[in-house]
């Protein structure tokens, strides 16, 4: 295979349920996964009821330009359905953009400590990955402007990012976007959108109308619960999206995730429900964080970062502590935080079970 492609550290994921208890001798039923910013809700029911009614229709292919999820979308944006792109998930969002839009040897930009799939879909197209040196854990939007040149093809920002959960505020972020030259197009990933707080929320999709070089990106895998059915999608101009069509695969958003996204999309309930458990999850893991006197990134999203030593062995020390005691987290050395572990927002109980597991890990006690 190509040298570029030889080069990529593979992805890390959140470790199944399943294989923990196998390695570390435990009861399945009683471990808590707060690993992968899922959603402590599971799935909505209304998107379950949904996808019952598609078992019988399982021999077709899928709708391959999901004509009704789109047309949900396009009524909930007020946009016409040919500015949407279907994604399997978001990351196939992330990495169509990078098909679609960059050439090998061109430049992707993104910063330092954000989701690991924007160098991933860099690497992939042979692309030059330019890691922009973050500030207080977050985007130093000027420091990310420098760093385009003339062959930058795409810039990717995460808003909130993971896994530190920091936020640009919206006119800082719009005062960026227009900054951006023309021949860079900016991937601007909302994956945790939903989790923001009223006093913090912005329409990206107006800047949308505004911008033809932004494309945001949008996920069911969080608030709306559906992680496991891989759905995402892109909302830009329609000239960017017969780009971003033209390299999607056709089938990739398959019959029941459709039938699911269209339930949940519907589900504002569900929705509502979500933001407020993660709030309150939010404020109940920072008060256990404080009792242990750790420091943690104030997050925006459905997780938060803490670090929880000064030595370089410390996340994965303790990452390894907390599976004994049949919680996972996610350490976080792979990002170049190895003093931190990333926690997801849980349920209360699991919240509690994780901050006793914590407790236990650093100072022999709970
Ligand atoms: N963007 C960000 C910032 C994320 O944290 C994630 C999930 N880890 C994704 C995109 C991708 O999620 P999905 O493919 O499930 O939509």
């Amino acid at each position: 295979g190509p040298e570029y492609v030889r080069a990529i550290a593979p992805y890390i994921a959140g470790r199944p349920i399943s294989e923990v208890a196998r390695e570390y001798g435990l009861d399945e039923s009683k471990i808590v996964k707060l690993a992968s910013n899922e959603n402590p809700l599971g799935m909505p029911p209304s998107a379950r009821a949904a996808m019952l009614k598609e078992l019988d229709d399982l021999g077709r292919y899928p709708d391959s330009n999901g004509f009704v999820l789109k047309g949900v979308l396009a009524r909930k944006f007020d946009l016409p359905d040919t500015w949407f792109t279907l994604g399997n998930g978001s990351n196939d969002i992330l990495e169509i953009c990078a098909h679609a839009l960059v050439e090998p040897g061109q430049g992707v930009v993104y910063a330092q400590y954000s989701f690991a799939v924007y160098a991933l879909a860099a690497q992939e197209v042979g692309a030059r990955a330019v890691e922009v040196p973050a500030q207080a854990y977050g985007h130093d939007l000027d420091g990310m402007l420098q760093a385009i040149t003339p062959d930058t093809r795409l810039v990717f920002l995460a808003n909130p990012n993971n896994p530190t959960g920091t936020f640009v505020p919206a006119a800082a972020l719009e005062a960026f976007i227009a900054k951006v030259p023309s021949h860079v197009v900016v991937v601007l990933d909302e994956a945790y959108n939903e989790y923001l707080p009223v006093e913090d929320q912005y329409d990206a999709i107006a800047w949308v109308r505004k911008y033809p070089n932004l494309v945001v990106s949008r996920t069911l895998s969080k608030a709306y619960g559906l992680a496991g059915l891989r759905i995402g999608y892109a909302v830009a101009q329609p000239a960017m999206t017969d780009l971003l069509n033209r390299i999607r695969q056709p089938f990739n958003v398959n019959t029941m995730a459709q039938a699911a996204a269209v339930a949940a999309i519907g589900d504002t309930d569900f929705l509502q429900r979500s933001a407020a458990l993660n709030a309150a999850g939010k404020a109940q893991l920072y008060a256990g964080f404080e009792r242990l006197g750790l420091e943690y990134v104030p997050s925006y999203g459905n997780f938060v970062l803490v670090r929880v030593g000064e030595d370089e062995g410390a996340g994965a020390r303790v990452n390894v502590a907390l599976l004994k005691q049949g919680v996972i987290v996610r350490p976080v050395g792979n990002y170049g935080l190895p003093q931190w572990i990333r926690v997801s927002i849980g349920l209360p109980e699991e919240n509690a079970a994780c901050l006793a597991a914590l407790e236990q890990a650093l100072t022999g006690q709970s």
